[in-house]
């Protein structure tokens, strides 16, 4: 399971969207695994926003960003930064595919409604950066078994599977094994 970083920005929050930016990743299938409401701090937003700072409009996001308190959201699922990355869709709201929530329900490249990490790496960094260890929660879903099959959700992961680069070798391997006891 991947975890990543999603915000509810200041527009997000000032045109009523928290619950329905949450219930869209919930009916995912998307597991929220921490939640809450902070005013960001700019030192935060420097770091998180570094590969920006050359940015006519850096200042301006900055500004924006820190105005109001945001929400912040850690959801956890297979692939989930790619998985939350296309619910969100592409930056400039105005071509973001409609029912993306950035394709539904904004019209700028900077008012865009939600942050998303980008890649594996920055989400980690950016989930460190703004929730603390005791803020992010394991628990048990009751519609967890209904989500995923029996080995994305690693029933499977004691029989030796090493050196496979997919599901799909990986059972054709177990077929075979199956056969070759069938034929002692
Ligand atoms: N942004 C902006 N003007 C631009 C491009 C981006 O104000 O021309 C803002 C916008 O809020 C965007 C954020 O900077 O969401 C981060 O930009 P990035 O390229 O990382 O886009 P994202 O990952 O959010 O889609
Ligand atoms: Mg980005």
């Amino acid at each position: 399971m991947r975890r990543t970083l999603v915000i509810v920005k200041p527009d997000g929050i000032n045109r009523c969207l928290i619950g329905d930016v949450i219930t869209r990743f919930e009916k995912k299938g998307l597991k929220l695994i921490g939640l809450k409401m902070d005013l960001l701090k700019v030192y935060q937003l420097k770091d998180h926003y570094v590969h920006l700072q050359d940015k006519p409009f850096y200042e301006e996001l900055l500004e924006y960003m820190s105005s109001i308190p945001c929400v912040l959201l850690a959801l956890e699922g297979k692939d989930a930064v790619a998985v939350v990355r296309k619910l969100v869709g592409s930056t400039n709201a105005r071509d973001a595919d409609i029912g993306t929530i950035r394709g539904d329900y904004a019209m700028s490249v900077q008012t865009n409604i939600v942050h998303a990490s980008e890649t594996e790496d920055a989400a980690e960094d950016e989930l460190k950066r703004f929730f603390k260890d005791e803020e992010l929660f394991e628990y048990d879903k009751m519609n967890f078994n209904w989500l995923y099959c029996n080995s994305e959700q690693g029933k499977y992961d004691h029989v030796e599977n090493e050196g496979k680069s997919s599901e799909a070798e990986y059972f054709e391997e177990k077929e075979e094994i199956k056969k070759d006891q069938e034929n002692e």
